[in-house]
């Protein structure tokens, strides 16, 4: 099958056995569930680095091989258009397609239409996002039923995410890293300033997952690597950027894993 973002809340909370919000796309990753083997999960830790492009991250396995010892299923699917960051966290999160949670272009507010939190809420499941002040992420999920922790930085959010983890209070983490992209706009995608960021971003996962593994020992629990979209780069300005219909800005992979 052809999977998009807009079949991750299923995915998300069939593997958690919990009633997807109304509205949503129903149809989960099959693989996913195949990889539970029957069983469901209690915990979920969903690590989202912006940007990361199937391209970038096969092109690159010194930075990005040492996911794949932790992530047992590497899932290619499509990023949703344009390719741009609120438009594919809403996506994403909610399960619907830019023409029905409303954010069709590069805009950012609060969307009003039910996410996978509010799905954790109604199953009396706790959700947390962690992720910079004022970022796509932020300040879609702003009203949403779970709690926002902002952050400053990539490393902020890696240093708040072990704290989380260590107080074992929510079932399902967001983690918002977005550093790949600010670095490879304001450069390339494959300058040493960019590739930095995704090296972090890689090690980040694999340390936070370590973290969880422990935390969560004696629970089953769920690990995802799930970027929004892609980057190429403008033939005009030089600089990294997205949004357009390019295998380069839609191709995607999902990673997931079971603790
Ligand atoms: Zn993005």
């Amino acid at each position: 099958m052809n999977y998009t973002l807009a079949n991750v809340p299923a995915t998300i909370c069939k593997a958690m056995n919990i009633p997807l919000m109304e509205g949503a796309e129903t149809q989960p990753i099959n693989e996913v569930i195949d990889l539970l083997k029957g069983e469901t999960v209690e915990r979920c830790l969903f690590f989202s680095p912006d940007a990361v492009g199937a391209w970038i991250f096969d092109k690159y396995p010194q930075y990005t091989d040492k996911l794949m010892d932790v992530y047992a299923l590497k899932q290619p699917l499509s990023s949703v258009m344009p390719s741009v960051t609120p438009v594919c966290y809403a996506t994403m999160i909610a399960g619907v397609m830019p023409e029905v949670h409303g954010i069709q272009k590069y805009e950012k507010y609060p969307i009003t239409v039910e996410t996978i939190f509010h799905a954790l809420k109604a199953a009396g499941k706790k959700g947390c996002i962690i992720a910079k002040t004022d970022s796509s992420c932020e300040i879609i999920f702003r009203n949403a039923p779970c709690d926002v922790i902002e952050t400053e930085s990539d490393k902020d959010a890696h240093q708040k995410a072990l704290e989380i983890i260590e107080k074992d209070e929510y079932d399902f983490i967001l983690v918002y890293e977005c550093e790949y992209d600010d670095n490879m706009h304001a450069t390339q995608p494959e300058t040493d300033f960019a590739l930095g960021a995704l090296k972090y971003n890689a090690e980040s996962a694999v340390e936070l997952i370590a973290a969880a593994k422990k935390k969560w020992e004696g629970k089953k629990a769920l690990i995802t690597f799930s970027p929004d979209h892609g980057i190429h780069t403008d033939p005009v300005t030089k600089l990294g950027t997205h949004g357009t219909s390019l295998d380069e800005d839609l191709k995607i992979y999902h990673l997931f894993g079971v603790l």
